[in-house]
């Protein structure tokens, strides 16, 4: 059957059709027929010619990743949901900036996730099975896609691996989406304009420490103290604090790079104790902190549900670390609306759920 076009660097194609007997700028004309101009079969890339086109089909395929739904927030967040060959669906989320001139876009890195912490519906729902380099980087092609449609200069101003998934727990497959993004002849995507999100996966953090990454790196910590960290995000088993900071101590001095710890909020871990535990945590790093009232999830009613802390409190917590001057902010709630929020995502047609279906200008069949 071949490999999926899309996981296939350039010097990969280059070599493979160097192999085939065809010149090797070949490959380079199929990396940016995929990756710049998002074909999505070998007749779209007619540049090359057909027998190149007959040969090539049986080392590559165009693996699926077909849209299969599209959701917009009344704040202009859109949620897509794709589906793949063997039937598994995640969810892609794109979030406009103050005037949307600007886009990021959230993808996920696996079909469900193993981690299962306490309040994230991806995590309820179970790990179903990793995704492939391909599937990562066609979330973006085809989200680029379906928007150019509607406005031609769309571009996509920063990428996140923060949708469904522990991007640690899929770290090759990642790491080469991460390349491909980067690619000069694909996204041209700068390292700084990506980043990692991760539960706090000690060996991730440290190959790209190790690796000198430019990547951005955000740490979901959501509590400063082990035994309630225990509860929350089971991975702190494994582990615990101290060896997660160390990892991040080590991960700033190899990149100089500020990380940010990500603070899901629950008026239980809004006290003042947390966020003074939280500001010894922190000391000597250079951090940014960003807190995040926790969102609802809708998986199953028996599941545990965590209300969000009061104004008062993120106020009294937020206080705690400007005094310490430790950079805070609290991050604006995009996409709730349609379940496309942190936490929320399931790779569920949403159509059960709350939201506009396909109140997007035009609108995409299924
Ligand atoms: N697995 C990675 C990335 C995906 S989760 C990670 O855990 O970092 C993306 C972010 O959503 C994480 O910061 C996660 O902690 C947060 N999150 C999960 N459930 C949430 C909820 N109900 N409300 C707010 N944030 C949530
Ligand atoms: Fe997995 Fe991240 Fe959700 Fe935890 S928060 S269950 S690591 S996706």
């Amino acid at each position: 059957m071949g490999k999926d076009v899309r996981s296939c660097s350039e010097k990969d194609l280059m070599a493979l059709c160097g192999e085939r007997g065809f010149p090797e700028y070949r490959g380079r004309q199929i990396f940016a027929g995929v990756h710049r101009r998002g074909a999505q079969c070998w007749d779209e890339i007619p540049s090359l010619g057909t027998e190149i086109r007959k040969t090539l089909s049986c080392d590559l395929f165009f693996g699926s990743v077909a849209l299969a739904d599209r959701r917009c927030s009344l704040d202009g967040t859109r949620k897509y949901l794709f589906c793949m060959a063997d039937g598994e669906c995640i969810e892609t989320v794109l979030i406009p900036d103050g005037e949307a001139k600007r886009w990021t876009l959230c993808v996920s890195t696996q079909a469900g996730c193993a981690v299962g912490c306490v309040f994230c519906a991806t995590g309820r729902d179970g790990f179903r099975r990793n995704l492939t380099a391909g599937e990562i980087v066609a979330q973006a092609l085809e989200v680029i896609r379906a928007e150019k449609e509607m406005r031609p200069d769309f571009k996509i101003g920063n990428l996140v691996f923060m949708g469904m998934g522990e991007p640690f727990l899929n770290r090759e497959p990642v790491m080469q989406a991460i390349d491909l993004f980067h690619a000069e002849r694909g996204l041209n995507m700068g390292m700084r304009k990506m980043t990692i999100s991760t539960c706090g996966v000690a060996p991730g953090i440290l190959h790209l420490a190790a690796a000198r990454s430019q990547i951005g790196l955000a740490v979901s910590l959501h509590s400063s103290c082990d035994a309630v960290r225990d509860t929350l995000v089971p991975m702190n088993k494994r582990y615990p604090l101290a060896v997660l900071m160390e990892a991040c101590r080590y991960y700033s001095a190899q990149t100089h790079r500020r990380i940010t710890f990500e603070m899901a909020l629950t008026q239980e871990t809004c006290t003042l104790e947390e966020a003074e535990a939280l500001t010894k945590l922190l000391k000597g790093m250079t951090a940014h902190v960003n807190l995040i009232p926790v969102n609802p999830v809708s998986v199953n009613p028996t599941q545990p549900h965590y209300e969000r802390p009061s104004g008062r409190q993120m106020s009294r917590y937020m206080a705690v670390l400007e005094r310490e001057r430790i950079p805070v902010s609290l991050r604006e709630e995009k996409g709730a609306d349609i379940e496309a929020a942190c936490g929320q995502l399931r790779g569920k047609s949403g159509r059960e759920g709350v939201g506009r279906v396909e109140a997007c200008e035009p609108i995409i069949k299924m």
